[in-house]
């Protein structure tokens, strides 16, 4: 077992660590200097990859999605984002999936691509 370094209330350059994950959990929840609160990863934290506070907006473009609204936060409290699919379907998706890359495109568009194959 190797010892885990504390982040909770530790400064980053423009952050600072709000909440910790427990054991096991990568996720710290982080506050920009500008209020923005992002849910990052401590790997990335510790490697500096986090320091910059680049907030959603309206109109953001990740990959498939395209934000069009800000939806309401789901029930652990994370921003959410309603956004449009290249193909025009309207989901909601979480702001962290948007920024972590990790957004695939819809079901519509998937099952799309599968008939294609
Ligand atoms: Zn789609």
């Amino acid at each position: 077992m190797t010892a885990r370094i504390k982040l909770l209330g530790r400064r980053f350059e423009r952050l600072v660590v709000l909440r910790e994950g427990a054991p096991g959990d990568p996720l710290c929840v982080v506050q920009y200097d500008c209020g923005v609160e992002k849910i990052v990863n401590r790997r990335d934290l510790l490697a500096g990859d986090a320091k910059s506070c680049r907030p959603t907006s309206v109109g953001d473009v990740f990959g498939f999605w395209t934000i069009v609204s800000e939806a309401p936060r789901n029930a652990q409290r994370n921003r959410m984002m309603n956004a449009r699919c290249v193909c025009g379907v309207i989901s909601i998706v979480p702001e962290s999936a948007l920024t972590a890359g990790l957004t695939k495109p819809c079901r519509t568009c998937r099952s799309k691509v599968k008939v294609a194959a």
